[in-house]
């Protein structure tokens, strides 16, 4: 059967189509699934463009931020409320890219690729998941990168998240070999709310050190109610490998992954080389 195209106008719609066709798959950005369909991975089925407005809707003026899972890299990096974010968008491929890859692309990106993914989860974000005509209902992004390693998704609407009190506790570092647009050896992403002083409610994730963003639980601990000093950015460094599963891809190998993770972690801490 050759490569089929329908609209969809409302969210509603293109996610009842996508959970009563497991052949049809969403056109987004398109950065992925066009360069499957390119490459001949993806020739026998359905490519479902989304017209919903509300796609590419964005609320970023109160503490808690929701995107549309249809905004680019593009439209995050211009938006001045989110310049925290800044960093992640703008780590994302070159130019062209950024301007096509959208926010819901990326949570399904296989890994080395999830640079926005991982920010995402540093930030405790949830998922808008509708899996039917019914309504979206709100996942927690471990969750769904879990959900989604099993093979378990529907359409993502929109996420959100609360925007950090201080746009200094959040940190990002993608490390790559070709500057500025390489693929990631691998990304970490650091929200530290600093009460008194002190670490309250640390979150850490990685990128590209497991088959999906995962959280570093043990630098976490390691931070946790303490202030970011070297004592405790040297037991976060002690703790960086823990809860890793990197691979050995055409980037990286898994050794060399875990070889520079603590140091670059250590680099995220102090603010080192920015
Ligand atoms: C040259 C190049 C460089 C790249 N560099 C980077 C990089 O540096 N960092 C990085 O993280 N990524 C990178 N990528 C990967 C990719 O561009 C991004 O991850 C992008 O965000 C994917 O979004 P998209 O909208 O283009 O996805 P699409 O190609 O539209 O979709 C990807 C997959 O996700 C599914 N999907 C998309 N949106 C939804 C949704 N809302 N609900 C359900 N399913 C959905 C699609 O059906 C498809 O299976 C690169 C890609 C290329 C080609």
């Amino acid at each position: 059967m050759p490569l089929d195209v329908r609209l969809a106008t409302s969210m509603a719609e293109a996610a009842g189509i996508l959970a009563s066709d497991q052949r049809t798959r969403l056109l987004s950005g398109g950065t992925l699934v066009m360069r499957d369909v390119n490459e001949g991975r993806f020739l026998d089925g359905t490519l479902l463009r989304l017209t919903d407005p509300a796609y590419r809707q964005m609320n970023t003026s109160g503490a808690r931020v929701e995107l549309g899972a249809g905004l680019t890299m593009a439209m995050v990096f211009n938006n001045h409320d989110l310049s925290f974010l800044q960093p992640v968008a703008r780590a994302v491929g070159g130019p062209a890219i950024r301007h096509m890859a959208t926010i819901g692309g990326n949570l399904f990106a296989e890994t080395p690729y999830g640079d926005f993914a991982v920010a995402l989860l540093a930030l405790d974000a949830q998922v808008m998941v509708q899996s039917g005509y019914g309504s979206a209902r709100a996942v927690a992004i471990e969750e769904f990168l879990n959900a989604r390693e099993r093979g378990v998704s529907g359409l993502v609407t929109a996420v959100q998240f609360e925007k950090p009190r201080n746009a200094a506790d959040f940190k990002f570092r993608k490390v790559s070999r070709v500057k500025p647009k390489g693929i990631s050896v691998m990304s970490i992403a650091a929200h530290l709310p600093n009460s008194g002083g002190r670490i309250s409610q640390a979150r850490v994730a990685y990128g590209a050190m497991a088959p999906t963003p995962v959280r570093a639980r043990g630098v976490e601990r390691a931070l946790e109610g303490k202030s970011l000093d070297a004592t405790a950015i040297q037991a976060a460094k002690a703790a960086a490998l823990e809860g890793t599963r990197p691979a050995t891809d055409a980037i990286a190998t898994e050794w060399y992954r875990r070889e520079v993770l603590p140091v670059h972690l250590g680099r995220l801490l102090t603010g080192e080389g920015r």
